[in-house]
């Protein structure tokens, strides 16, 4: 019989709609005729509101034609973020798909309450296997602080930066210009400012002045309790893919290029704004390198599965930075993670294959 895949989208983050656009990308893989004789689709829709919705209402998220758009109201939803999960009674008394009749689940959810280990979390007290990292692992990629500080254990050459509390931002009058004074001399200008646990650059800022860095801590702290301020850096923008649990491997490296200031969240979903080159056209040396570092990465925070890492490389001196790892990259037909691979000779619905088989290898 056809092996169940319980395929989980849309979530309680600031990128709920590049979600739907990667689980439509999966559930079509699984459905597609390599994979159909071996797998059966079982959505799941986890709404904004953190309501999960199974069967035939999944299914029509999934099908219904509205393409992936930019959407401010996304960003400003981030308060939901800190609600409790509601119970749900249409999962609960839903007789079209019990979760009890998942065999392997395929998360695919960005950001907060999806990437950062709280689903992984739930599916581990299931005991069922999963897609991707583990709890650790997760939570570990999501949070840019703790990240970080593994990155640096492990020797990876990364940003100068500050990690810094709401309550720092927020709570006192007289702590709060002594911060920005401290960044300021510490990291300069123009330095980044973002909150700890996001992605798709929701919430993140370049900023240039006294002004601009007060507005953007004040923002960054709406949508988490830890942030990040970092030093600027004038760099190219690589990428790499990896796959696989304890044996990773890492993919051809990629470029991302455009027009706009940094690569933020418009930059990122409107067609046509992005470059992608990939192979990326930088030195053999520059390419190996980074994908030793994004083995390494993967290793330091624990990842399974998959992971994209994400890099500053510095032409001018030939530096080579880590700057991210993100544990459940962007997934749509034409995002980042499946092209690198597709590059690398494994295309889309053979990738999707290996990372369910991977999930089941996990168990245990
Ligand atoms: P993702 O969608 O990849 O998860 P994210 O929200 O985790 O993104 P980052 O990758 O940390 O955010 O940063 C987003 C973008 O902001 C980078 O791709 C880059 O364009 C710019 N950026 C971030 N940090 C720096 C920096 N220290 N120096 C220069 N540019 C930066
Ligand atoms: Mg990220
Ligand atoms: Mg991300
Ligand atoms: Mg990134």
């Amino acid at each position: 019989s056809k092996l169940r895949v319980g395929l989980l989208f849309g979530g309680r983050s600031g990128e709920h709609e590049v979600s739907i656009s990667s689980a439509r990308a999966i559930a079509q893989a699984i459905l597609s005729d390599q994979n159909a004789q071996k797998y059966e689709l079982l959505p799941f829709y986890i709404q904004k509101d953190g309501r999960w919705l199974p069967g035939e209402i999944a299914q029509q998220v999934l099908t219904s034609s509205t393409p992936l758009q930019l959407n401010e109201s996304n960003t400003q939803s981030h308060n939901q973020t800190s609600l409790p999960i509601p119970t749900s009674p249409d999962l609960l008394s839903s007789s079209s798909t019990p979760v009890t009749d998942v065999d392997v689940w395929f998360p695919i959810l960005h950001g907060p309450n999806g990437e950062d280990g709280t689903i992984q979390g739930l599916l581990q007290l299931m005991q069922v296997p999963y897609v991707g990292s583990g709890v650790l692992g997760s939570a570990m990629g999501m949070d840019k602080i703790a990240m970080k500080m593994a990155f640096a254990q492990a020797g990876l050459p990364q940003v100068k930066y500050m990690a810094i509390n709401r309550a720092q931002v927020w709570s006192n009058p007289c702590v709060f210009p002594k911060l920005c004074d401290q960044i300021e001399a510490t990291l300069g200008y123009p330095c980044f400012v973002k909150p700890a646990n996001l992605g798709s650059s929701v919430g993140i800022a370049k900023v240039r002045s006294r002004g601009e860095l007060e507005t953007a801590l004040d923002n960054a702290a709406s949508y988490d309790r830890r942030l990040i301020v970092e030093a600027g850096v004038v760099a190219r923008e690589l990428e790499c893919a990896v796959l696989g649990n304890d044996n990773p491997k890492a993919s051809v490296v990629g470029e991302i290029t455009f027009e706009s200031d940094f690569y933020d969240y418009e930059t990122k979903y409107t067609a046509g704004k992005a470059n992608l080159s990939i192979p990326a056209p930088v030195p053999e040396s520059v390419s190996s390198a980074i994908q030793e570092m994004s083995l390494q990465a993967f290793a330091a925070v624990d990842a399974a599965g998959l992971a994209r890492v994400d890099f500053f490389y510095v032409e001018a001196t030939g530096e080579v930075l880590i700057n991210e790892i993100n544990t459940l990259p962007g997934f749509t037909a034409t995002s980042m993670y499946p092209q690198m691979w597709e590059k690398s000779g494994v295309p889309f619905a053979e990738l999707v294959d290996q990372l369910i088989q991977l999930a089941l290898e996990r168990r245990g």
